[in-house]
């Protein structure tokens, strides 16, 4: 059997490991293999690259990366749908060599052998914004990535300071690089239908502002100024910086009477800088 996983295929594989799709995992399958495709191109994923998928489920995805890059690599939390993956790869004509199933929580994700490329994937939703940030850090050979999450997340990820969205994952994720929006996803190309809308976000590598002393001063200023937005970033701050919250602040050259939502990682930088 050639091609991508088909709906009535991934139904059947579903009814025979004996996998109902749960919400507490955040099963919603994908079963249009257009979208897998469109998914993978967007991704810009070559031949040369090593792919990472987080929660391969059936393998929708796994098998339109299995055609475009040289490895795969994926983590899926399921005993039985990681038992199963090699099976389905292998019935579709691909090389179950060129897959590395890990059967682990993709929350203590580690560096990884080989060392992925690109990262691919239909986020569970209840753990997406953990998950790829982890993924961010631990895996600094990542160059690029296209990820399916909650339209609501996609708007927090890609939002600039000011907005209503913008909240510390935005901030944080552009310690690592770029992200954008690549599109929406309809509901009914999952099986089960979710109620909630889909969308695609692209990341994109950059050399990082700093070292790792840096980044977690850095990201522990952010932590405390979203964990009381609506407050002036010099009371928000008070906790973490002390009494002399205002001056450090302003040394960095940032207002200290505004909310830290308006400001850049540039700026949270600065304020690590001057403590
Ligand atoms: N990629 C498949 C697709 O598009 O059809 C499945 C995507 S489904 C939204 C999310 C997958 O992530 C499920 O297979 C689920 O079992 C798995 N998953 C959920 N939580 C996980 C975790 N913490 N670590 C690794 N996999 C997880």
């Amino acid at each position: 059997m050639t091609g991508l996983l088909g709906a009535a295929e991934i139904r059947e594989i579903a009814a025979r490991i004996g996998v109902n799709p749960t919400k507490k995992l955040g099963q919603n399958f994908v079963v249009d293999a257009n979208t897998c495709r469109r998914i993978v191109k967007s991704a810009d994923v070559a031949k040369s690259d090593v792919a990472l998928e987080i929660g391969p489920g059936l393998g929708s995805l796994t098998l339109a990366l299995m055609e475009a890059a040289s490895e795969v690599i994926v983590i899926e939390i399921d005993t039985r749908l990681a038992e199963e993956l090699p099976m389905t790869v292998e019935r579709h004509g691909f090389d179950p060599q060129l897959l590395t199933v890990i059967n682990e929580d993709a929350m203590n994700l580690e560096a990884l052998t080989p060392s992925p490329t690109v990262l691919v994937a239909n986020l569970p939703y209840n753990v997406s914004v953990p998950v790829l940030l982890r993924a961010f850090e631990k895996l600094p050979t990542l160059r690029t990535g296209v990820v399916m999450v909650q339209s609501e997340v996609a708007d927090r990820l890609v939002a600039k300071p000011g907005s209503k969205a913008y909240g510390s994952p935005s901030v944080k994720a552009t310690w690592w690089g770029e992200l954008t929006s690549a599109g929406n996803v309809g509901r009914s190309i999952f099986w089960p239908v979710p109620n909630v809308d889909s969308s695609l976000v692209r990341f994109d590598r950059r050399d990082v502002p700093g070292d790792e002393t840096l980044r977690l001063k850095t990201f522990a200023l952010i932590d405390g100024a979203f964990a009381q937005r609506r407050k002036m970033l010099r009371s928000a701050l008070s906790g973490l910086l002390g009494s002399e919250a205002s001056a450090i602040i302003e040394r960095a050259g940032v207002d200290p009477t505004i909310r830290g939502e308006a400001l850049a990682l540039s700026d949270y930088i600065r304020i690590a800088q001057a403590q």
